[in-house]
């Protein structure tokens, strides 16, 4: 119960930290950061289990910047003491972003630095020669620096945080890791916080923590069906098309919404199919420059794009099927894919990224292993909202949607994935536009778009670098869901006529049409001879989907409505 938990206030942290705390609006600690920060103010080595979303990032960022003020009451000399390894530049970005929120107040005491992002190591040297006292980045990059000695830890640090450890591993870190534990000192505190507690995190342990306490606080990975609905729908690659299309137009799926596909190709063919509708969305993989990447999502989170298409590209999760996984030092961690673009190892969408109010998820290709589902459903129905996920399944997906349903159920009696009962047969009338709008995508669209947005990417990559720092207001005019156009786009395709939309969702999902027949209710309601005849009204009488049974709720913000 709400007042049962300890609160922020009763856990004997600074002032100025409990004022940040306050503007951030968090009322209460969640179960992590009640469970964690106590004991770590304590002391104490931690390893915890937290699932994404459960507030894990301030349950160590908390006690990193309590203990950074308490010493630097007694000893006034700058060092480096804490350092947090992330999996990934994006996350590597959250943190620092959740760090500087959290000491709003005390900016001067506990300066961070997140190193995991720039390209340059020498460009990064003067930011490390300050000696901030909260480093953050990946062990690819920490650990050139240590070998650069531009950063030096063996006497100053007192704190290390490894986030995400089990991505850690499944990003091919691990060697990393190792030689940069010979770079620090004899003893210093330890939170290890992961998903998963698989073998390799449990070595880790071994190596990293002293008697520490362990936290496995969630049962589930997933928040239970109060919070997150999760559905599935049979569905073959052009029904696939057809759908989406549906869900987006008619305003089915309403709020932010995360769409999941399993390689860079098809995020451009999907943006370019939506492009011929006139549905705007951003592109996320990891061939875009980092700038850019963190763009979008700080941008998306600011609630600029409704629509993100990602990428969710498992070779780069895997180090069985991406040899580019080297652990040699200083080696540049690059390698290229088919058309010959540089990928990017330290990519991660579906994991760690904190995407903001994110309403619903849709796995438009399903993920390939259960923890990648589990990545990216764990997108949504963050901290306490509420969230959807909805699984477009084709025949050849049905194998791995039984091992990620066998992996859920756990326990419990019932499928943690229900159907969701959209009738296709509804919604024919669309089809024949669908496979209009999906000949103008072809391979040669497809693969000019690709280039066309990465070019574009660039250019906006540097303008981020440099002019934007001076201009952070202009940072907003810069979008990234613009049409891309290498397809024919034929303007009639943008509007739905109203014979064509399931006559009882008209006034429930679809606001432009309901706009159109409010205001006709309103010129039936004027005097006689002001009222036009209306040809759409008309059409009415020749609607083919008349016969549309609707059994599902209103549509509300933020859901998804059946059929
Ligand atoms: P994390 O698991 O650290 O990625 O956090 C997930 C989301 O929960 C982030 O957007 C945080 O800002 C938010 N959050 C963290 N702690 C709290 C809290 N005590 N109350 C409300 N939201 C929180």
């Amino acid at each position: 119960m709400a007042d049962e938990r300890l609160q922020f206030h009763e856990m004997g942290i600074d002032d100025r930290l409990l004022k940040a705390v306050a503007d951030l609006g968090w009322s209460q600690p969640t179960l992590i950061q009640e469970k964690a920060i106590p004991l770590a103010l304590e002391g104490k080595d931690l390893l915890a289990r937290a699932r994404t979303g459960s507030g894990k990032t301030a349950a160590y960022a908390v006690p990193v910047a309590q203990r950074i003020l308490t010493s630097k009451q007694s000893v006034r000399e700058q060092d480096v003491r804490a350092l947090i390894l992330v999996p990934t530049k994006e996350l590597g970005r959250q943190v620092q972003a959740m760090m500087k929120q959290l000491t709003a107040y005390c900016s001067r005491d506990v300066r961070v630095a997140d190193i995991s992002g720039k390209a340059d190591l020498s460009a990064q040297k003067p930011i490390l020669m300050e000696k901030p006292d909260v480093v953050v980045g990946t062990p690819s990059r920490v650990l050139a620096h240590l070998n650069a000695q531009n950063l030096v830890l063996h006497s100053s640090l007192e704190m290390l945080v490894v986030d995400e450890a089990d991505l850690l591993f499944s990003f091919g870190f691990e060697a990393d890791l190792k030689n940069l534990l010979c770079h620090l000192p004899k003893i210093y505190q330890s939170f290890l916080m992961s998903a998963t507690l698989s073998e390799d995190v449990q070595a880790l342990k071994e190596l990293l923590l002293h008697n520490p306490v362990i936290l496995k606080l969630q049962g589930s990975q997933l928040p239970d069906s109060s919070q997150l609905q999760q559905y599935s729908i049979n569905c073959e690659e052009e029904d696939k098309f057809l759908l989406i299309y549906t869900l987006l137009k008619l305003r089915l799926v309403q709020g932010k919404t995360l769409v999941f596909v399993g390689a860079v190709e098809r995020c451009y063919r999907l943006k370019l199919f939506l492009e011929q509708f006139g549905i705007p969305a951003c592109v996320l993989n990891s061939e875009l420059p980092v700038q850019s990447r963190c763009h979008i999502i700080t941008q998306f989170n600011q609630g600029f794009y409704d629509y993100i298409i990602a990428a969710d590209e498992q070779s780069l999760a895997d180090p069985s099927a991406a040899p580019q996984m080297s652990a040699v030092k200083g080696k540049k961690k690059k390698t290229t894919e088919g058309g010959g673009k540089a990928k990017d190892k330290e990519y991660g969408v579906s994991r760690g990224v904190d995407f903001q109010n994110v309403a619903n998820v849709i796995n438009f290709d399903f993920p390939t292993t259960v923890e990648s589902y589990i990545h990216r459903v764990g997108r949504t129905a963050r901290a306490d909202n509420p969230g959807t996920a909805l699984s477009f399944i084709s025949h050849t997906e049905l194998g791995l949607l039984s091992e990620v349903e066998e992996a859920l159920i756990g326990d419990k009696a019932d499928s943690v994935l229900k159907p969701y009962k959209f009738k296709m047969e509804e919604i024919e009338g669309f089809r024949y536009r669908c496979r209009d709008a999906m000949r103008s995508v072809t391979k040669q669209a497809v693969k000019e778009a690709r280039l066309k947005e990465i070019k574009q990417e660039l250019l906006n990559s540097e303008k981020l670098k440099t002019y934007f720092e001076d201009n952070p207001r202009d940072l907003q005019l810069l979008r990234h869901d613009k049409d891309l156009h290498p397809a024919v786009v034929k303007p009639h395709l943008k509007n739905i006529p109203e014979y064509l939309v399931p006559e009882t969702l008209r006034d429930v999902v679809n606001p432009l049409v309901s706009r159109k027949r409010r205001r006709m209710k309103k010129e039936k309601s004027k005097p006689e001879g002001v009222v036009k005849t209306s040809f759409k009204r008309n059409m009415k009488g020749t609607n083919p989907l008349k016969s549309f049974k609707y059994s599902g709720g209103r549509g509300k913000k933020g859901k998804t409505v059946q059929s």
